[in-house]
């Protein structure tokens, strides 16, 4: 019964609920009364907000009305979802007794039994109406070990079993998290600050939980070995993160087994560094909004699996530095870019392929069902069709030589699947009927002896017409009375006589049900096989998915490698319908493109029919850093993005935009925008602004590439001027790495003539009749002026205030004739190299500052003794 009128004030029910929302935890706490889930007090109110549904009150907690609101059970997956996607995470207390139960165990009053049988959270989801197909959902831990001066963070999409650790150094946390972007972190109660930038759900969990030693020993029993060095070498921290992730697992499965493949170590040395800020600002997997519509993966993503749409996510997000792991991928694209027909086949047998992945990681988990077999059955039986058909291509790329083993070896489990299951099999195994007919004799009786007591009823309903002479009398079944005679009121009196043989069972608004001994024995005849049958049935699905799920390991590695081919044929099909080259691998750090494109501007503006322009790309050694001038929108932004985005594709193994590429492989990959370019993230500071420059200029190295867009705006025009401008000596002295720096202030250029291998570049404009055309193409040299009227003037702006505004550049400009403008004086300034770059890093001390600071020729005998006390006073 829908108990939404009890009040939960009463005592004995708030006592149950305060205990189970004591367990709870941080959960919202779904609270079981017949039909509904129902919230309280501040759960109620917060949960009523999220879902937009009714919040009432019921009785008085401390005289205070009781907030309350609550969903039906049945559409409880629906709520679910929006309440996690809105950040929340919930617990669910069941009736875990009948009402009779709880009677006949403590008297009429009783209060039902409850507890808390499982836990909802973003980071642990498995099932497939919760989950985003197409998207890893990944639950992370981290834990820090003091001695060891490291942060280790396990990540595993509970969806796949997928389960990696990876040890980084403190300042590259942020990195690392924004790679896994885990749905739900795990950081221990007692870690103090956190390296962590952007605002992620963050869980508290029991130091307990993060202890090294009983990680460890947790680890052994959950992967049922007696050491975890048949998986590697694991540092204290790795195992401790490890051990968390899979403690929190236990606690919110409440003991429930999950699936976890054995973890791997994921080495960042392999791997490109790619930081939080400019993982957001290039926009490689989502926008800066949070979409996937409008990133790199969002636009090239043609992959027809979702495994294949996962993995191409994880690597655009972790692209290789390893040249031979590089050339493989690219050799792989390379022949399936080459022969579309081949493509086309792989492609058209892969978008048939389910899920596999996830309908394992269901089973493992025991939420799965005959369909989820089914799906196994289907992927695996398509594998190896798959495998048998590219054995005999004589040219295979050796990626996928080496990878096609891995799709063998379950040919006994895909025939049993076949001969066990129908071809469609329900989700659920609750009525059975997915057991294929002559799989198991006993059950294929259990079914005849069944079908034949439904025959025998239908021949019972045409022998009761003819001899009751009732045409509309029938037998009918239903959950409370099974099968019974049904006959329209006004019949009723005939098989009411005792002698009819009929007992009468139920009287309603126009018909009148009954029973009778010949059907009693055949609807029982038919009821008793219906139950052997399903238990039959249930029985060959538990073997059925033991047999699946022995096989874990191979099966994933299975998908693993189906999503590979997915993800290679994807990127080839995509780079053959736009032209895209295959990048070359140099060994000196250059970066070569010609006729470069920005895949998302250039998709964004085919939609409104215009045209991208291509434009070209020459960085090496003795020039490598371009200080790229122009007007605004003059496409700057997008030329220093789009040869980043050269540079993430070619390392992840794809094709490029360009007709032709050439790079020596990058280190670490960086971006920035200057601050007011940021303003739609809400944390338009100078300061970040400054702060992520400065990680630049003490991380870039020079197998690095770096992109500059605007630096300095973001505060007055002298300072933004200086610091752009003693960045940029920096980046070109110190750092020595590949460099495209975007600026608006003109005064910039004149560091070509001191800076031997920086060169001038610009975006082309012109004004046309009073009108500005921007061109998007680039050319050497400076621009020759900014051009800020006219753009000012294409976007708008009142011709009154753009005249004014004429009149009053005019002014300036005069100015500027008189003190020599902005820089007067610049090129006294001895170069930052002479003065600091000499010195490494860690060196830098107030000391050297203040001799740096010092210029001897400008310094009267006076002065020259008063910066002499100075420097002795720093010693
Ligand atoms: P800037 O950084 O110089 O202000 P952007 O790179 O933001 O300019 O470009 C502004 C707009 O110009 C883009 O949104 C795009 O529509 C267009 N654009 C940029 N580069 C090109 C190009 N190469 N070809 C065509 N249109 C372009």
């Amino acid at each position: 019964a829908n108990s939404n009128s009890a009040a939960p004030a009463a005592t004995p029910m708030m006592a149950q609920y305060w205990a189970l929302k004591a367990q709870a935890g941080g959960c919202l706490l779904f609270y079981r009364m017949g039909d509904f889930f129902e919230l309280f007090f501040d759960d109620a109110k917060a949960a009523a907000a999220t879902l937009d549904i009714a919040l009432t009150s019921r009785g008085e907690h401390e005289g205070q009305p009781v907030a309350m609101c609550g969903v039906p059970v049945h559409a409880a997956e629906s709520y679910l979802a929006r309440l996690i996607r809105a950040g929340h995470r919930v617990a669910i207390a069941e009736q875990v007794e009948t009402p009779a139960e709880a009677k006949a165990r403590g008297g009429s009053k009783a209060l039902v039994a409850r507890a808390i049988v499982r836990f909802v959270t973003a980071g642990t989801l498995t099932e497939e109406s919760l989950l985003e197909g197409r998207s890893a959902n990944r639950l992370a831990a981290m834990a820090e070990v003091g001695s060891e001066g490291e942060v280790a963070i396990a990540a595993a999409d509970i969806s796949t079993g997928r389960f990696e650790v990876v040890a980084v150094r403190p300042e590259a946390v942020d990195a690392e998290l924004a790679r896994l972007a885990p749905s739900e972190l795990l950081v221990s109660e007692s870690a103090g600050e956190l390296p962590i930038s952007s605002a992620r759900q963050l869980v508290r969990r029991p130091p307990a939980d993060f202890s090294s030693t009983a990680a460890q020993k947790r680890l052994e029993a959950f992967f049922g070995v007696k050491t975890l060095d048949g998986f590697g070498a694991f540092s204290r921290g790795e195992i401790a993160a490890m051990g968390a992730l899979v403690a929190y697992l236990d606690h919110v499965g409440t003991g429930a087994p999950t699936f976890l493949q054995p973890p791997v170590r994921h080495l960042a040395s392999g791997r490109m560094a790619i930081d939080a800020a400019t993982r957001e600002s290039l926009e490689l997997v989502r926008t800066m909004a949070g979409t996937r519509d409008g990133s790199l993966l969002g636009t090239i993503d043609r992959t027809v699996t979702a495994a294949g749409a996962r993995l191409l996510a994880d690597d655009l997000a972790s692209p290789l530095t390893d040249k031979a792991a590089i050339l493989d991928r690219l050799d792989l694209v390379d022949g399936l870019a080459r022969d579309a027909l081949w493509r086309g086949e792989l492609r058209a047998a892969l978008r048939a392929l389910p899920d596999a992945g996830r309908a394992l990681g269901r089973l493992v988990a025991g939420r799965g069902g005959p369909r989820d077999l089914a799906q196994l059955r289907d992927a695996l039986g398509g594998a190896r069709l798959l495998r048998e058909r590219l054995a005999h291509r004589p040219d295979l790329p050796p990626l996928l030589a080496r990878l096609l083993p891995a799709l063998d070896g379950h040919g006994t489990l895909v025939d049993e699947l076949t001969r066990a299951l129908i071809e469609t099999p329900p989700v659920d195994a609750a009525q059975g009927g997915y057991i294929a007919e002559g799989y198991d004799h006993a059950l294929d009786a259990l079914r005849e002896t069944a079908r034949d007591g439904r025959k025998a009823i239908a021949l019972l309903e045409a022998g009761y017409r003819d001899r009751t002479g009732i045409a509309s009398l029938k037998i009918r079944h239903n959950g409370v009375l099974g099968y019974h005679v049904e006959v329209p009121a006004k019949h009723a009196d005939t098989l009411m006589a005792p002698e009819s043989g009929f007992t009468h069972r139920q009287t309603l608004a126009g018909v009148v049900r009954f029973n009778s001994s010949d059907l009693h024995e055949a609807a029982s005849r038919v009821t008793q096989s219906g139950i052997h049958a399903v238990a039959a049935e249930a029985a060959h699905l538990e073997s059925l998915t033991e047999a699946a799920t022995a096989r874990r390991e191979a099966i994933a590695a299975s998908c693993d490698v189906l999503a590979r081919i997915d993800v290679a044929a994807a990127l080839a099909d995509h780079a053959m319908s736009h032209n895209w080259c295959r990048p070359d691998l140099a060994e000196t750090p250059c970066l070569d493109v010609v006729g470069g494109r920005h895949p998302v501007v250039e998709a964004a503006l085919a939609k409104a029919g215009d045209r991208f322009v291509p434009n070209d790309l020459s960085l090496s050694e003795t020039d490598r850093l371009w200080l790229v001038t122009g007007p605004n929108m003059g496409g700057k932004s997008t030329f220093l993005r789009q040869n980043a985005l050269i540079v993430v594709l070619a390392q992840a193994g794809g094709f490029v935009p360009a007709a032709s590429a050439k790079l020596g492989l990058v280190d670490k990959l960086f971006s920035r925008v200057g601050a007011s370019d940021n303003l739609a993230r809400g944390r338009s500071t100078f300061m970040v602004e400054m702060v992520e420059t400065a990680a630049i200029l003490a991380q870039a190295t020079p197998q690095s590439f770096v992109i500059l867009d605007e630096v300095g705006r973001g505060t007055s025009t002298y300072d933004g001027l200086a610091l752009a401008w003693s960045v940029v000596e920096a980046v070109h002295e110190v750092n020595r790495c590949r460099c495209l720096f975007a600026t608006h202030y003109h005064e910039l250029t004149r560091l070509a003539e001191t800076l031997g291998a920086l060169s001038l570049h610009h975006v082309r404009a012109r004004e046309w009749q009073g009108d500005l055309v921007l061109l998007h193409e680039l050319a050497d040299g400076p621009a020759d002026r900014s051009y800020g009227l006219a753009v000012a003037r294409l976007a708008g702006v009142p011709a009154g205030v753009v005249k004014r505004a004429e009149a009053v550049l005019a002014k300036l400009e005069a100015g500027r004739e008189k003190t020599g403008g902005l820089a007067a004086g610049l090129d006294d300034l001895p170069l930052f190299a002479a003065t600091l770059a000499a010195v490494p890093a860690e060196k830098h001390d107030a000391l050297r500052d203040a001799l740096a600071q010092i210029d001897p020729d400008a310094l009267a005998p006076r002065e020259a003794l008063d910066a002499l006390y100075a420097l002795k006073h720093l010693l």
